[in-house]
């Protein structure tokens, strides 16, 4: 999966929002980052086999350090655990981490339906390999990333409101017939906010059913 794990990041604000939305976005995707790093250093291994699945042509034959079960249980940890270490004194403590956890696992959670069978249970080569292949189906891989990066878009719009004049603005449906008016963070914002994620904070909307009148 590729954008798809962003809408992790952005549901994950609606039960943290001291969390920021920058941090989430490198949690989701640490174990990709880290599968990048491997590859670099001659490490972990894959090649570009023209047609090798309808979605990309990426055969991902050899990634037990970053993309087996428990390779992504054993970081998901150690990342939960530096960022409770790091950022305990300004930030949320050990729900913050959990939360960074759960998002660094999700990335494994959510390859799985998408990948060929490439993705190993233990770390080592032999070990059994699942994946669904939902990559040797185009249009359901679209659509697959399509739901949770929107899906967690919307979470993310109807549970927090932008703090941030930098912020832009544009209206989605809130409710039945209803429109909210709502604001994104402007890229230079993700992570300028650092531990606190201020781009936007908790909205009220979840208890106030009424739509949401923010000045831009
Ligand atoms: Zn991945």
């Amino acid at each position: 999966m590729f954008i798809g794990h962003y809408g992790v990041s952005l549901a994950a604000k609606k039960y943290e929002s001291r969390i920021s939305l920058g941090i989430l976005f490198l949690a989701v995707q640490f174990l990709d980052i880290l599968f990048a790093i491997l590859v670099l250093l001659n490490i972990e291994h894959m090649r570009i086999v023209p047609g090798f699945t309808k979605f990309n042509p990426y055969d991902l034959y050899y990634m037990p350090y970053s993309h087996s079960l428990l390779g992504a249980l054993l970081w998901s940890v150690l990342v939960a655990l530096i960022y409770w270490w790091v950022v305990r004194p300004w930030d949320s403590g050990s729900k913050g981490a959990a939360i960074i956890g759960f998002a660094v696992f999700s990335h494994f959670l959510l390859d799985l339906p998408m990948h060929v069978h490439d993705m190993p249970l233990l770390m080592s080569e032999s070990s059994t390999k699942f994946g669904l292949g939902l990559w040797n189906h185009r249009n359901l891989s679209l659509l697959a990333e399509a739901v949770c990066f929107f899906g967690g878009a919307f979470l993310y719009l109807r549970s927090t409101q932008a703090v941030s004049k930098f912020a832009f603005s544009y209206s989605i449906p809130a409710s039945a017939g209803k429109f909210a008016r709502l604001r994104l963070p402007g890229a230079g914002q993700l992570f300028s906010s650092r531990f606190t994620g201020r781009v936007r904070r908790q909205s009220t909307r979840d208890q106030e059913p009424k739509p949401l009148n923010l000045r831009c």
